[in-house]
């Protein structure tokens, strides 16, 4: 039995998918107008091992990332500059090649941090003709309104409006704001499609039957993840400034245009901060991973890191936490190195506890605090335990039999040997020599009760 904590009901339910084996999981990705940050490596890290514990349970999951690459403006009340033209109007590049540059990178880094590839990824600049479809059929139905400078959603003529955040229209009204956009029947309404003002060229604008312009923020998210999963899907993800006002329309938009529920679970983790505050491109308070890499660390000490948190707390990012979460995989990688290998068999028990851990709302503290006891319990045989921990590391993905198969060059693998003789031979300075040239070139050696173990340097 699997435990989830669903946003929209506000408690841990059990989970249910709507086809017996298969998920459906729609991830909101990232706006690529600057480099990704440690805020996005923790919540796609989330929707990661959110998916592995569903595979690791013997579910099959189709999960559709989207790429923000258009017309998000800088504030949700749909006026402001585009971030995309605005980011690429300061670098001196056009739109495209600034989206380009940044998706490779959030390709990269997704790699590096061990995500498992999304079935899909899909880009919203592909996707402009469903967009227009959808907006054609809320207009039809009378959800949405034509404007002169763009196309609005009518929220008070969706009665569920703020079932997810809470926030319902009487209470928006009553902490409401001054209206700034005269165009919209009432300022909670949001755009579906923004007309590129006369006398402006955009370097991103689509013809539509309602003249040249672009979609508004949130009708992507609804267009392509019901295009590839469905009018009604298992699970919907994005970090929890997500909630509102973005998710909240989504599903006005979707259940207006389609009459049936369009996600059954919401999964929302908390936010990275950083000295306290969000880790945001807006605020310029972040930290990429290349980074941590320049101070020493690599993504999978990240990875590790994340993981003695749960996704429900919010995670205050430091250096030194880092630092010992470095420490610590690096001991769970040499433990494992020393384990006999052999054919061996998952343990029944350890595998049962692990699972309970995960199961409960991916109690991953819990799960790696489980690692730990069957490391240090010495009645396991070795090959079990070995075989024990590559079954975890499935969901875990912390790479912990390729780190151990990593293979070393030849000319280090001899000047750890000469270092050794000497060692024998009781010459200390000129085995210390050695030593050293071999972490010159980017290796170490750890001496452990087994003897020499050489490892690359992360
Ligand atoms: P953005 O690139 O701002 O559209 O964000 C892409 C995804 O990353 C969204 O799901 C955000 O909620 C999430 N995200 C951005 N910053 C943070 C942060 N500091 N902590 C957690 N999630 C974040
Ligand atoms: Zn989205």
């Amino acid at each position: 039995m699997i435990k989830l904590y669903n946003t929209l009901s506000r408690k841990k339910e059990i989970f249910k998918p709507i086809k017996d084996k298969k998920v459906g999981m729609y991830t909101c990705g990232p706006t690529v107008y600057d480099y990704d940050h440690l805020g996005h490596a923790w919540t796609y890290t989330q929707a990661d091992l959110l998916r592995r514990m569903l595979e690791y349970n013997g579910y099959k999951i189709k999960q559709v990332l989207n790429i923000t690459d258009v017309g998000h403006l800088t504030d949700d009340s749909d006026s402001g500059e585009d971030k995309m033209e605005k980011s690429a109007k300061e670098k001196k590049k056009n739109v495209f090649e600034i989206a380009d540059y940044y998706i490779k990178i959030y390709l990269e880094n997704r790699k590096k941090l061990n995500l498992e590839e999304p079935e899909i990824i899909c880009r919203a600049t592909d996707h402009i003709k469903e967009m227009i479809d959808l907006i054609k059929i809320l207009i039809k139905k009378g959800y949405a309104y034509e404007t002169e400078d763009g196309i609005y959603f009518e929220v008070k003529k969706f009665p569920f409006y703020g079932k997810l955040s809470g926030n319902t229209l009487k209470k928006l009204k009553a902490g409401a704001r001054i209206e700034i956009n005269p165009y919209k029947k009432s300022p909670f309404d949001f755009a579906l499609w923004k007309l590129t003002p006369k006398g402006v060229k955009r370097q991103m604008e689509w013809d539509s039957p309602w003249g040249k312009g672009f979609p508004g923020w949130h009708i992507e998210c609804s267009a392509m993840s019901m295009k590839y999963l469905g009018k009604t899907f298992d699970i919907h993800t994005g970090g929890e400034d997500n909630i509102f006002p973005h998710h909240e329309s989504e599903i006005a938009q979707s259940e207006a245009a389609t009459g049936k529920k369009f996600v059954n679970y919401w999964f929302h983790p908390r936010f990275l901060k950083i000295n306290g505050q969000k880790m945001s491109k807006s605020l310029k308070n972040f930290l990429t991973l290349s980074d941590i890499e320049k101070e020493g660390f690599s993504a999978i000490d990240l990875r590790y890191l994340f993981l003695t948190s749960h996704y429900k707390s919010p995670f205050n990012f430091t250096f030194k936490k880092l630092k010992n979460a470095q420490i610590s995989l690096n001991k769970i990688y040499e433990n494992f190195s020393l384990l006999k290998e052999g054919k061996g068999e998952i343990d029944k028990k350890y595998k049962k506890e692990f699972l309970n851990a995960i199961n409960d709302d991916l109690n991953m503290p819990k799960a790696i605090s489980v690692l730990w006891k069957l490391i240090k319990d010495k009645k396991i045989k070795e090959e079990n335990k070995r075989a024990t921990l590559i079954d975890f590391d499935k969901v875990l993905g912390l790479n912990i039999e390729k780190i151990e198969k990593e293979i070393i060059p030849p000319l280090i693998e001899d000047l750890a040997y000469q270092r050794e003789k000497l060692r024998k031979e009781k010459k200390w300075e000129e085995a210390d020599k050695l030593r050293k040239e071999i972490e010159k070139n980017g290796y170490r050696i750890d001496d452990t009760k087994k003897g020499p173990i050489i490892k690359k340097i992360k």
